[in-house]
């Protein structure tokens, strides 16, 4: 007789949400010019509030900004100064580390298991890792005396919004930078409360700057002449575009683009680990993870066995109310992924695949998509080509290691790879020969600040994280 857990919800009433909120510019929260825009709960289509567009002049406004902290104040301060404001800044994350987390559970969708113990935490690991480097950079590899790059633009996706603004911030400002950062239109509330956070760590003014909006302000924010830098974490197509109009320019230019990573199961893995990885893999975070493992590769003689205990362990994954502790699954983000999901999982049932989802009851208000895999999945399939950006796993299998490796490098994408074997040889043959940026072995999804991220072919370039995420912003 399976139990049922009681109802465990986080309390919404340690965040206030203002009724509506401005852009923030040298210091201040001012009005925006272009048309305001809501903000709303994806779990309940609830809107949350109403939030300031910044049109091409807010953007001059706030490039100008940036540049006078940067040569007046930013890039002047000795690094051991500019340590203590990234210090002061991962301290007050983590006294505000439940505001933080309910926020963005509300406005993401994103379980409070995950924004609590993953995001939050990881968030404030960046700012005291790159808190750290502010006075050592001579020891970075750019050299004795690296300079940094001036102004950089940065945009951000909306999977991870307070963690991907983390991985932007605290290296550029480490490195002397000041930034001008436009957050995904439907997840700008951690912006605006890192904003307010800024201010209280007594920040200079203008040395970050958040600009809300949509593509447009993302737009004109990279094709700004005042910029020296573009970082970009966001789709392929945008990423192509943002490449395409720096091109020429002297800006720098970082990007960090989507994927469809193997997670590649041998059948001498530890198969109930395994089963735990895939999970992992592809349903944390609704499957909203650039790094996802979207396509599993098991050797043909355990799939049988592999995905009655797969499937057996999807069935106890719980999906519903994010600010639930016992939530293993939330909302799709948006309305437009909820169909982009929809849309490629029916080509995959028209393509010949055979389709399996848990068996649950969706909520009948805001966007939902249940755990699902396709089996009978051939490398021609869109489900097999494509990200769905989704609670989407695409199964295939191989018979030996030449050929799992062959399927996993056939993919335009080369952000991240997982390796399931007992055999140590065999993990380091695989990850020495897999084109992807980070290959996991035995686990998968783990994030370090020290560690570098980053892709190969149209996954992007440049990297975030570790000692290699400075070279992204120093001369
Ligand atoms: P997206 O459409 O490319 O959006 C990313 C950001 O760029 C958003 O802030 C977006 O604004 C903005 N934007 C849109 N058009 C723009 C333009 N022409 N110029 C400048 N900025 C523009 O991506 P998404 O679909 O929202 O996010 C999911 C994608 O991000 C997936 O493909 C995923 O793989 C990728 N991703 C990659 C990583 C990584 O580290 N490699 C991490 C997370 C996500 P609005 O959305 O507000 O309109
Ligand atoms: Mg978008």
């Amino acid at each position: 007789m399976p139990f049922e857990y009681a109802p465990a919800l986080e309390s919404r009433a340690i965040v206030d949400i203002k009724p509506s909120y401005g852009l923030f510019v040298d210091g201040q929260f001012v009005e925006g010019h272009g048309t305001p825009f809501k903000t709303i709960s994806p779990a309940t289509e609830e809107v949350l509030a109403e939030v300031a567009e910044a049109d091409e002049a807010d953007i001059d406004a706030a490039v100008k900004v940036a540049r006078r902290a940067y040569d007046r104040v930013w890039s002047r301060m000795p690094g051991r100064e500019r340590a203590k404001y990234l210090y002061r800044i991962a301290r007050i994350i983590q006294e505000r580390s439940r505001e933080l987390a309910v926020l963005e559970s509300l406005d993401n969708g994103k379980p409070i298991k995950e924004s609590r113990d993953v995001d939050v935490p990881t968030v404030a690991a960046h700012f005291f890792y790159y808190a750290g480097w502010a006075d050592k950079l001579e020891y970075a590899g750019r050299g004795d005396d690296p300079q940094p790059l001036g102004v950089a633009a940065q945009v951000i996706p909306w999977n991870f919004p307070l963690l991907m603004l983390a991985w932007k911030v605290a290296p550029a400002l480490a490195c002397g930078n000041t930034v001008v950062l436009k957050p995904a239109e439907t997840t700008p509330l951690t912006a605006l409360l890192f904003a307010e956070i800024c201010q209280q760590a007594d920040l200079p003014p203008g040395v970050v700057n958040i600009v809300t909006g949509a593509g447009a302000t993302g737009q004109a924010l990279v094709g700004h002449p005042g910029v020296d830098k573009v970082a970009f974490t966001g789709s392929t197509e945008v990423g192509k575009a943002i490449a395409r109009s720096v091109a020429g320019t002297h800006k720098r230019v970082t990007l960090e683009l989507g994927g469809k990573a193997a997670n590649i199961v041998f059948d001498d893995a530890p198969i109930d680990q395994a089963v735990e990885g895939i999970v992992d893999g592809i349903f944390f975070n609704q499957g909203h993870v650039c790094c996802a493992g979207s396509r599993l590769l098991v050797q043909e003689s355990i799939v049988d066995d592999l995905l009655e205990r797969l499937k057996s362990r999807m069935s106890t994954l719980r999906m519903g109310d994010p600010l639930d502790k016992n939530t293993d699954i939330g909302a799709i983000n948006s309305g437009e992924q909820l169909k982009r999901i929809r849309e490629l999982s029916e080509v995959g049932d028209a393509e010949g695949a055979e389709r399996w989802e848990v068996a649950c009851d969706l909520p009948t208000k805001g966007f939902w998509f249940p755990p699902t895999l396709f089996t009978g999945v051939s490398q021609a399939h869109r489900i097999a080509r494509e990200e769905i950006f989704g609670p989407v796993l695409s199964v295939l299998t191989f018979r030996t290691p030449a050929e799992a490796l062959e399927k996993a490098n056939n993919t335009p994408y080369g952000l991240s790879a997982g390796v399931w074997t007992d055999k140590g040889s065999l993990i380091l043959k695989m990850a020495s020969s897999l084109r992807a940026g980070v290959v996991w072995a035995n686990t998968f999804n783990k994030f370090d600040p020290t560690s570098p991220f980053g892709g190969y072919k149209e996954s992007g370039y440049g990297r975030e994280g570790g000692r290699h995420g400075l070279e992204a912003y120093l001369k």
